[in-house]
């Protein structure tokens, strides 16, 4: 089972409480997966394809909170894989149930328009409940494991505005993208991604992927340190092969005879242990030298040598 599936189920078990927040809900589930046809017998009929059962039995249970009968069967199709899509018919038999229909979603020329019904949005909870809906049938999230990332695919240019607007509202950035003919809107930043759980209730999916989130912040910060520990060995090499090459030319200029008596030791040294610190230097020397004590005398060789070398 992937993570984005498991947001879905677990949004799929969230019925809304208050009436509002049910309108507001149905409404982005039917936007986003139901067609109407015209109907002998009846005036209409809605029916709504969604992949998983428990939505299926969601959009059932809010039409019937509408007073809206339907019922849900199930059908194998075959696209690129063998795939089980649920089916929720709604018979709309009269004007009464046409209106009703019409204020969840807009109907011209019988299909439904892609259009949010802002008259359902004006307040906080039914946004929350209606991005619900949204992401049910048309989210997708990426494991927190991988690369964060969330998505809503939308296939219009003025809905996926409208909804872009609806997150601004929770303070949530979402970019306008396209896929594959796909017009969508994509999160990228795991806190804005966090914010959409939150936001949407998905509250054991939101606990998961913090926890998982909070263990990669922290393998991050232990590379960051690792690579920095690299870096510094680098430099330590790099100084070493620096300091070797120019005691070599020295000697070879003047002879070791040459060579200071209170440089002598460490150049000595230097030569006889290069892959040592040169703390370590240090404490060969006699009397031991403290790392800045070191550092210090390996700088005055350095200039000296350079000095020589220059002159000569
Ligand atoms: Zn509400």
């Amino acid at each position: 089972m992937s993570f984005a599936n498991d947001v879905r189920n677990e949004l799929a078990r969230i019925i809304p409480e208050k009436e509002c927040c049910k309108k507001a809900e149905l409404s982005a589930l039917l936007l986003t997966s139901a067609r109407i046809s015209r109907q002998t017998g009846s005036l209409y009929n809605l029916e709504a394809v969604v992949e998983k059962a428990a939505t299926a039995r969601k959009i059932f249970k809010l039409l019937k909170s509408q007073e809206l009968q339907s019922s849900v069967r199930m059908e194998k199709r075959r696209r690129f894989t063998k795939t089980r899509v649920y089916l929720v018919n709604t018979p709309i038999e009269n004007e009464q149930g046409l209106a009703k229909i019409n204020s969840l979603v807009f109907i011209e020329d019988a299909r439904i328009k892609p259009q949010v019904n802002q008259e359902l949005l004006s307040k906080a909870c039914c946004r929350k409940a209606f991005l619900r809906g949204l992401f049910l049938n048309r989210g997708f999230i990426n494991r927190p494991e991988g690369e964060y990332h969330l998505e809503l695919v939308l296939n219009d240019a003025k809905l996926a505005a409208d909804i872009q607007r609806i997150l601004l509202r929770f303070k949530i950035s979402a970019r306008l993208g396209e896929r594959k003919n796909h017009l969508l809107l994509y999160i990228k930043e795991s806190e804005k991604i966090v914010d959409f759980l939150r936001v949407v209730g998905a509250s054991s999916a939101l606990l998961e992927f913090e926890n998982v989130r909070i263990i990669k912040s922290m393998r991050n910060n232990v590379n960051r340190q690792v690579n920095c520990e690299t870096a510094n060995l680098a430099k330590t090499i790099d100084a070493a092969v620096r300091q070797i090459e120019l005691i070599k030319k020295l000697v070879a200029l003047d002879g070791w005879e040459g060579i200071p008596d209170k440089y002598i030791e460490l150049a000595q040294l230097r030569i006889d242990f290069p892959d040592n610190a040169l703390s370590e230097l240090g404490t060969m020397l006699d009397p031991p030298l403290s790392k800045s004590g070191v550092a210090y005398r390996m700088r005055k060789l350095e200039e000296y040598a350079d000095k020589r070398l220059q002159s000569k």
